[in-house]
């Protein structure tokens, strides 16, 4: 869970533009672009682009409640664009949690009633 931050993460250096991505959202707060490895149809990433936190537990209140706003906004445009039945928003902490990119990040899945999410 704890750790020091890797800027060679692979999340840092989408963020520098270093790797490509699919876009599909960017302001002041976030960068969002598709997951590689979708768990559903338009499965976004959204990605802090001004805090260098590993973990939710690092970062300040003030910078995520930032953070979550501009979280909500990708969520609105993601359900604008894809008119799904509903939403799932995951965010992963530590190995153990499931987190595999250690720049802290929000996960938005479209979700419909009959397609169940891909593991
Ligand atoms: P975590 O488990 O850390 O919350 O999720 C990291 C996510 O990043 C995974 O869902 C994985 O599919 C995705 N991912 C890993 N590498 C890349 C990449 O190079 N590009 C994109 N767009 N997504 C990635």
């Amino acid at each position: 869970l704890h750790g020091a931050y890797d800027p060679d993460n692979i999340f840092a250096r989408i963020l520098r533009g270093d790797m490509p991505c699919v876009k599909v959202w960017e302001d002041d707060d976030v960068l969002a672009f598709m997951d590689v490895f979708p768990q559903s149809e338009g499965h976004v990433l959204v990605v802090s682009k001004t805090s260098t936190a590993r973990t939710i537990l690092e970062i300040e209140p003030e910078a995520l409640s930032r953070l979550m706003a501009a979280v909500q906004r990708t969520a609105r445009a993601v359900e604008k664009a894809l008119k799904p039945e509903g939403l799932s928003l995951m965010q992963f902490n530590g190995e153990a949690g499931g987190q595999t990119v250690f720049h802290l990040h929000f996960h938005i899945v479209p979700r419909w009633a009959d397609r169940p999410m891909k593991g």
